[in-house]
């Protein structure tokens, strides 16, 4: 099944690498992915990131390959206009979330007028006050859509401490508005959808190899791709993945390159 297919779709955390170590054969097994003529690209939920910085830490590990390198903030815009058009957007979130929403020609609205807003994107704010989380409550059940990189709770750091996360304002700002977030990330289909289109291949031409049932298997068969699951220490559990691999060396193997 996956030696006919042209384009591999790949997960980051946990699959092509973990933290800045990447899996055992990933560099040598994508290297042959590239010279067998495989379309490869790469998307990742991490929302502080975008796609620029994520290439140039694959290439600074060796990973020369891909034409797409997708995070949610990479695309937000771009999902944004998709479902809206071009809009008026109020911001909780870190400046780079508003210079790529306005880098997509949409409006940026200001806290004291969140009554202009026709979107709320809420990604994971340090500067989080009472007053702008009351312009985003009152922007959403006003009827502003509610647009999230993803729903984490916490994001972790070094020494096994945590923040919260980006899902946890998002559910503050739902919970306070009685709206239903869109959610950008895996398992969302926007990352997909994109990667394909950048890959300028068919849905059914296209494996997603990831670690997560929940965000990659599930996303990927959500738009049609077929599926693999990495798991390195076997799967417990492999969902509706298509096939599971331990190893990227099992992978090569698999596709024939
Ligand atoms: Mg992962």
């Amino acid at each position: 099944m996956l030696s006919a297919l042209r384009g591999f779709v790949f997960d980051l955390d946990g699959c092509v690498w973990t933290g800045n170590v990447l899996s055992p054969g990933a560099r040598d097994v994508l290297a042959r992915f590239d010279r067998a003529g495989r379309r490869l690209a790469f998307i990742t939920n991490n929302s502080r990131e975008t796609g620029a910085r994520i290439r140039a830490r694959l290439a600074r590990l060796g990973v020369t390959a891909g034409v797409a390198f997708l995070t949610p903030l990479e695309i937000i815009g771009e999902a944004i206009r998709e479902r809206y058009g071009a809009s008026r957007v109020l911001v909780l979130g870190s400046t780079e979330l508003a210079d790529v929403i306005r880098a997509a020609k949409h409006e940026i609205v200001g806290v004291g007028e969140y009554g202009r807003a026709t979107v709320v994107v809420v990604g994971n704010d340090f500067d989080l006050t009472y007053e702008r989380l009351t312009a985003a409550v009152r922007a959403a059940a006003r009827g502003a859509a509610l647009v999230t990189p993803n729903l984490d709770p916490r994001l972790p750091i070094e020494g096994g401490e945590f923040f919260p996360g980006c899902g946890a304002i998002v559910t503050a700002v739902q919970v306070a508005s009685g709206t239903t977030p869109v959610v950008i990330g895996k398992p969302e289909s926007p990352l997909f959808t994109i990667a394909l289109r950048r890959l300028a291949l068919e849905p059914h031409d296209v494996a997603m190899v990831g670690d997560s049932v929940p965000s990659d298997i599930e996303g990927g068969r959500r738009v049609g791709m077929r599926t693999v699951l990495y798991a390195p220490h076997g799967a417990d559990d492999k969902g509706p993945a298509d096939t599971v691999v331990r190893s990227f060396a099992e992978l090569a193997e698999l596709a024939g390159v």
